[in-house]
């Protein structure tokens, strides 16, 4: 991977590979356009138009990545009336507490340090690159026999 790679791609058409920079991106699936999933639109703006994006997933066959070849801006896809905010339960939460004990349990401290490290780091990704603020996310940890 080049260390000249940007990252944080810009609103728009990508014509490279987000993680290694490859331009030869292999098409998996057209789904042409499609408006934003989980923006219900109310009752009161049914006949008002709606917004449709390119919906185009990609290959890269150097580092195997998959992506959307269309980035949505951030603050188009988290609206404010958006409706799913993702860690923000009392419930959720505590069944975060309950998997880091089990796994504390199961395998020392390791992994829920881990888990937490993962968590403030996918915080601070939604922050800084879609201006999303959320109190934490939840992270799914598989054991790999
Ligand atoms: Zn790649």
């Amino acid at each position: 991977m080049s260390a000249d790679i940007d990252n944080n791609v810009k609103t728009g058409y990508l014509g490279h590979c987000q993680i290694c920079g490859s331009k030869d991106l292999q098409l998996v699936l057209d789904c042409g356009h499609q408006p934003l999933c989980d923006s219900l639109v109310p009752g009161s703006r049914l006949t008002e138009p709606e917004q449709y994006f390119p919906l185009r997933q990609f290959r890269c066959p150097n580092c195997t990545n998959n992506q959307l070849d269309y980035i949505v801006d951030g603050s188009t896809v988290y609206h404010p009336e958006y409706p799913y905010r993702t860690g923000v339960t009392r419930e959720l939460a505590a069944y975060q507490f309950l998997i880091a004990d089990e796994l504390t349990a199961r395998y020392g401290a390791v992994l829920p340090d881990v888990a937490r490290a993962v968590q403030e780091e996918v915080t601070s990704a939604l922050a800084t690159m879609c201006a999303v603020e959320v109190d934490g996310v939840d992270v799914f940890v598989e054991e790999i026999t």
